[in-house]
């Protein structure tokens, strides 16, 4: 698969949560960052381990090697050996940045109103991760186990003020 297919993919996997066009970048980040959104620009940027996370879930090859030693498939597509590293620093991380898009779109942030200011903004964004994730997988042909598992993963996360800083800490709608 080429960077190109690559990109287009996680476009077409962001859209529905950018609530319309967006556009991925991979580029290295200041920080730790593993995504930033521009979302005045319909763009966001994700750090190249992010990148490269999202890339094996397009794959497929976001599972652990199979134990088998005459292996049917290289990897094992069971919720059990899906690595939650994966999931969350490749496949969240360009939800939420699409998130923030969406909440461009949505007029609630404005580039004078950044996420910043706004009371609840990030666990927003989260929110809107977790709400695309489901589709975003049924999208690359995994089955309802595996969603259902990534989904319960991301909820725990996000609920979880060990995981994350506060203000990205919360309970999301069902
Ligand atoms: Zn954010």
């Amino acid at each position: 698969m080429t960077l190109f297919a690559i990109v287009a993919s996680m476009v077409a996997l962001a859209s529905p949560t950018a609530h319309g066009p967006i556009d991925v970048r991979c580029s290295p980040l200041p920080g730790h960052n593993l995504g930033m959104a521009t979302p005045w620009d319909g763009y966001v940027t994700l750090a190249p381990e992010a990148c490269q996370n999202v890339r094996r879930i397009i794959r497929h090859k976001a599972w652990a090697p199979n134990p088998d030693p005459y292996p049917g498939a290289k990897y094992v597509p069971y919720p059990r050996s899906l690595d939650p590293i994966v999931i969350q620093d490749g496949l969240f991380v360009l939800l939420h940045e699409a998130g923030h898009v969406g909440q461009w779109h949505d007029g609630y942030i404005t580039h004078e109103r950044g996420c910043e200011v706004v009371r609840g903004c990030e666990l927003d964004a989260s929110c809107r991760a977790l709400a695309g994730m489901s589709y975003a997988l049924r999208r690359l042909g995994y089955s309802p186990a595996v969603r259902q598992h990534a989904v319960r993963l991301t909820r725990q996360r996000i609920a979880d003020p060990r995981a994350m800083p506060r203000r990205y800490v919360g309970k999301c709608p069902r």
